[in-house]
């Protein structure tokens, strides 16, 4: 087999080696039945057993309460945009959205469709180098909930703290889920695409308080109802059966690990290491946001100048280290180094960086 490369892709990106390593062993015959998963009905005994056990193991890794449901659903974070308002806004009130950057805006102007909006707190001013404080969240009345991002895949900053509102938060944690504890009281919905932390692209996790999906607006197309799908267990119509036997894999992994507080030192712990060498390079590599809103899944640096970041690009590739070109929107470098990167890629990074500006003075 040829040799895997440490992979920094923003999504899809690195799994467990472990978990491909099983779905490969189990992908032609699946557990003596003869067949694979993926040519089996999604309503038998064997895809039935894997759908329950991934809900539980959502359950019970993200320690989420019984008042939430859990839902597979398929269009990824990006039907969430729409959906979220789609069912939440359906009785007048209001959707407050902070403008974190890129992914922020995605879902605010698809909510302008189907509700009243309005901008809860606005990035541009500091070219989205930071997340609000609390205090400089606005809400206003009538609002439903206040729709964040918990972590700007592109921007590469994160909220370190929860905001405490008046009003529910619904938060797209696509690139930062199961990385750390949340405060699920503070949630009414959380959702997310499952290519980051969770597994193979597909599908979004969708975990919505139960009150919540059941006073969801019924005047919309039957799949897109958070109530139906809470009620058929996201077996509406056939689930992508691939992507949630994959997903319990990498919850049995992170199970494995630790779980969630795991998850988070390990993150802290990673990022840290790429910051240090950011930090500590006399300004060779910079850092474009603010220190306390840092990600610390998606870290973005820039190098000197174009010339030294096309030469960084061209030797990490042939050192192993891949896709560290940062999102075309905002240029310069990105590692991504969600929960299934291991801690020698990123130390095989750090080590290439300070090696690069030893060998290459500005
Ligand atoms: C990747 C990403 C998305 C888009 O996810 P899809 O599953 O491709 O729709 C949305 N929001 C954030 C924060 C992301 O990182």
């Amino acid at each position: 087999m040829s040799k895997r490369v440490h992979n920094f892709s923003a999504g899809p990106c690195t799994l467990p080696l472990s978990v491909l390593e099983e779905g490969q062993q189990e992908f032609v015959e699946y557990h003596d039945s003869g067949m694979s998963l993926i040519e089996m009905s999604h309503r038998g005994k064997h895809f039935m057993a894997v759908h329950e056990e991934a809900i539980a193991l959502v359950r019970s890794v993200y320690r989420v309460p019984d008042e939430f449901d859990v839902l597979f659903l398929q269009g990824g974070a990006t039907l969430q945009f729409a959906m979220v308002p789609m069912n939440l806004l359906g009785d007048g009130r209001k959707g407050g959205y902070v403008n974190s950057g890129t992914w922020a805006q995605g879902a605010m102007a698809d909510a302008a469709h189907y509700g009243k909006t309005y901008t809860a707190w606005d990035g541009a001013s500091c070219n989205f180098s930071r997340m609000p404080s609390q205090g400089e969240i606005s809400v206003e009345p009538d609002s439903r909930y206040v729709h964040i991002t918990s972590n700007e895949t592109i921007g590469g900053i994160r909220f370190s703290e929860w905001p405490e509102l008046n009003v529910p938060l619904v938060a797209d944690m696509s690139s930062d889920y199961m990385s750390r504890p949340i405060p699920w009281d503070r949630f009414d919905l959380v959702y997310g695409g499952a290519q980051k932390n969770l597994g193979p692209a597909g599908m979004a996790l969708v975990i919505i308080r139960k009150t919540v999906a059941r006073e969801n607006n019924k005047g919309i197309g039957k799949y897109l109802r958070y109530d139906i799908q809470a009620d058929k267990d996201s077996m509406f119509n056939t689930p992508p059966v691939f992507p949630i036997y994959m997903l319990g894999k990498v919850l049995k992994w992170m199970e494995a690990q630790g779980g969630v507080e795991a998850m988070a030192r390990e993150a802290d712990d990673k990022a840290g290491m790429i910051y240090t060498a950011i930090d500590k390079s006399d300004g060779y590599y910079g850092s474009p946001v603010d220190a306390g809103s840092r990600s610390v899944m998606n870290v973005v640096f820039t190098l000197p100048n174009e010339t030294l970041e096309k030469t960084f690009l061209t030797q990490a590739d042939q050192a192993g280290l891949l896709n560290l070109k940062g999102h075309r929107s905002v240029g310069g470098c990105r590692a991504s180094i969600y929960n299934a990167m291991p801690r020698e890629g990123v130390t095989a990074l750090a080590d290439f960086m300070n090696a690069f500006r030893a060998g290459n003075p500005q």
